[in-house]
């Protein structure tokens, strides 16, 4: 990997590429990233249809506006919904389907891998991944066992210190994502994670070691976005302190995009999405410049727009009110405008490259 050792030599190092603002130094990050890309997963992007199934939340995550205590409307999708959402991710050609979820309680074991099982039913052979928060090892292997093929779990960050305080555990249990992404892939999901950028209290090094974090749980996806304050939660009231100034990391477009390219050098030939949360803070290019940066993935939004607006994680969301469709051929258009050609297939990775 000679391309990237300018880069990736040592802590210090990846640490002043994360500091970088100069122009010219950053175009060579993004030029390595970029070429690091086509080089290991080609020129294809794999669209993940995403499908919101449930707004309900047991949790207090001080960063997510559906965090447990909120006074808001919430749904949760019927299967006959949730399963017309993937008839329409198969007419689209997507390989991928996400369910994403508040850690609901009402989205039962039995219940879960019954869809599981009708979703893989589905002619068009599907790949299911699952992003229902952190559940029980029965309820893993229960949806692995019904044909569930991948499992979504951000750390948010690798700072302990910091994960305590924005991700309050339940009583009588120690929130622990790596540990269970670690048990996902015994499991045999293949795990996917990532991470916010810009939390208050997050630091430089922080990031550092979220990087080292993904290249150690060999993931198969890696989501990076902005952190998004939320006004209605302890986080976005200003409740939790930042970092002492030099070392607090900004929640900007261009921290996103450093850490998107320093993940594609440190992970070759993982799935990198262009993420909504970046799209929502630029939305004329945001989508495009992660592209370019590293990215390999989009994720379109598949859940009907009456309850899009209800899934409310962070404010502005981008894409809140484009149905399925329009988000399909928005997603095509930027994809097509900066030379890249659509992903067909299940966009696994490790796949041949453009399937
Ligand atoms: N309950 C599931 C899904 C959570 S939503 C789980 O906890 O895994 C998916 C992701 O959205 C979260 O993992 C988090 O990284 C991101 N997110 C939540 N609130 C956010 C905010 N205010 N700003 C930016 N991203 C946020």
């Amino acid at each position: 990997m000679s391309g990237s050792d300018p880069f990736l030599r040592d802590a210090a190092t990846i640490e002043r590429w994360l500091r970088e603002t100069d122009g010219d130094a950053l175009e060579t990050l993004w030029a390595a990233a970029d070429a690091c890309r086509r080089e290991q997963v080609g020129e294809a992007v794999h669209f993940r249809g995403l499908i919101e199934i449930s707004s309900h939340c047991v949790r207090r995550c001080a960063y997510c506006g559906l965090t447990a205590g909120r006074t808001i409307e919430r749904y949760r999708m019927t299967d006959e919904e949730i399963l017309a959402c993937a008839r329409e991710a198969v007419e689209y050609g997507y390989g991928t389907v996400v369910l994403q979820a508040g850690e609901d309680p009402g989205l039962d074991r039995d219940r879960v891998a019954g869809l599981v099982r009708a979703l893989k039913s589905l002619p068009g052979g599907l790949a299911v991944t699952l992003s229902l928060g952190e559940r029980t090892d029965e309820e893993f292997s229960a949806w692995r066992e019904a044909g569930a093929d991948r499992y979504l779990l951000r750390f948010e960050t690798s700072d302990p210190d910091l994960y305590r305080r924005i991700h309050p555990s339940r009583i009588g249990e120690v929130s622990d994502r790596i540990a269970m992404l670690r048990r996902l892939r015994a499991f045999g999901y293949e795990p996917g994670s990532g991470v916010m950028v810009g939390i208050p209290g997050q630091t430089w090094a922080g990031l550092v070691r979220d990087l080292a974090t993904f290249r150690e749980l060999d993931l198969d996806m890696i989501g990076i976005g902005p952190y998004l304050p939320h006004p209605d939660t302890a986080l976005g009231r200003g409740e939790i302190p930042s970092a002492a100034p030099a070392e607090q990391v900004p929640p900007t477009e261009l921290t996103v995009y450093k850490m998107v390219a320093l993940a594609r050098l440190h992970c070759p030939t993982a799935n990198l999405p262009s993420t909504t949360a970046l799209a929502t803070i630029n939305k004329a290019e945001g989508r495009e410049l992660g592209l370019r940066r590293g990215a390999n993935v989009v994720m379109p939004n598949l859940t009907p727009v009456r309850y899009r607006r209800l899934y409310e994680i962070y404010p502005s969301k981008a894409c809140i009110d484009e149905t399925a469709k329009d988000c399909r051929n928005c997603l095509r258009r930027r994809v097509e405008s900066i030379g890249r050609t659509v992903g067909k297939g299940r966009g696994s990775r490790g796949g041949q490259k453009g399937e």
